[in-house]
């Protein structure tokens, strides 16, 4: 069995810079990453708020600058999923593609992914006109009419992107305070595209083959009206992504992994990095941070072991 003195799970802006860390320290490392590195920077036209690029950059851009600089020192790339996980002595054992891997320090850096609003119809529509993913699926609805469900900065930033692709966009929100950030919201209170309903709740998305329209329900009034839309973009948070993790792992009430300020779980020898963990604030720059520290802590746990 191959072993590894770290494992790094997931290739977005956490796992690359745990990656890059553990490797300038001289540690063995494999990266297991599904898909392409980049994570959720490959869902986002333009980064807007990571320190350095004043003009923004575009998701895709920064997903290819950090893999190129991880690149830079020698590692093993796993293209596939981790499906399970257990303590052995003196590290953990994975298996990612269909093979057993160990480790003496893991970081899980699995992040998360957009929740389902849990409505009629948007599973049976997902792909025929309800979509997670406004880059992805935008270009779909040229010069159509779609609404944005959400009050975060994603269903904002999202919008605003939407809102140069669309001929009209219902920004449909469930209270009348937004929790995205002030530059967003006045960004889109003067947007011409973008119609913000407020404190209302859309109780289906109607359709057969696609999407034809939704239902709203005004929560101050009970007045219920049915609007034309041709596509439903959903932005009502994060849920956590995986589902191989060890047993006994300390995990909030949402599922999401809890560390201490050194990315440590409670379990010796494996940390959590990015979206995965339980926190408030997530961001490139956030994951980028608990990248650095889990593997700063992943490096002396390392030592520790090797010490014993
Ligand atoms: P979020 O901040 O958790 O916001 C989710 C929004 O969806 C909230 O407005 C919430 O309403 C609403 N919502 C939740 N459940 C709903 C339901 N069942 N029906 C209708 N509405 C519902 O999620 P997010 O916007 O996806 O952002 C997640 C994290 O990523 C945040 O930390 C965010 O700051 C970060 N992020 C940052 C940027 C950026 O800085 N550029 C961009 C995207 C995301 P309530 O407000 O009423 O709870």
């Amino acid at each position: 069995m191959k072993r590894f003195d770290a494992v790094v799970i997931g290739g977005g802006p956490a796992g690359m810079t745990a990656a890059l860390y553990l490797l300038r320290s001289q540690a063995t490392v494999a990266v297991v990453e599904k898909l392409s590195p980049g994570g959720q920077m490959l869902m986002t036209h333009l980064i807007e708020n990571y320190p350095g690029f004043p003009d923004g950059i575009e998701g895709w851009r920064l997903a290819d600058a950090m893999a190129a600089h991880v690149d830079k020192y020698p590692h093993v790339t796993i293209a596939d999923e981790v499906t399970a996980m257990e303590q052995v002595p003196g590290g953990h054992r994975l298996k990612a593609g269909g093979e057993w891997i160990e480790a003496g320090a893991v970081v899980l850096c699995t992040g998360a992914r957009y929740r389902r609003v849990g409505i009629p119809g948007e599973k049976e529509l997902l792909g025929k006109g309800v979509s997670y993913c406004a880059l992805c699926d935008g270009n779909f609805f040229r010069d159509q009419v779609v609404a944005v469900i959400g009050g975060g900065n994603s269903a904002l930033e999202e919008s605003l992107y939407l809102s140069r692709i669309v001929k009209k966009l219902h920004l449909i929100h469930r209270r009348d305070e937004f929790r995205a950030q002030k530059c967003f919201q006045d960004r889109c209170e003067v947007n011409p595209v973008i119609s913000i309903l407020r404190s209302r709740v859309v109780k289906e998305i109607q359709g057969t083959d696609k999407v034809t329209g939704i239902v709203v329900e005004n929560k101050k009034t009970g007045e219920i009206q049915t609007l034309a839309v041709d596509g439903v973009f959903v932005f009502v948070g994060f849920e956590p992504q995986g589902d191989f993790y060890p047993e006994g792992l300390a995990r909030d009430q949402a599922g999401f992994v809890i560390t201490d300020d050194r990315m440590r779980t409670n379990i010796p020898g494996l940390f959590a990095a990015g979206d995965i963990r339980s926190k408030d604030c997530r961001q490139v720059a956030t994951a980028v941070g608990d990248g650095a520290a889990a593997a700063h802590a992943a490096h002396a746990y390392l030592e520790s072991l090797a010490a014993s």
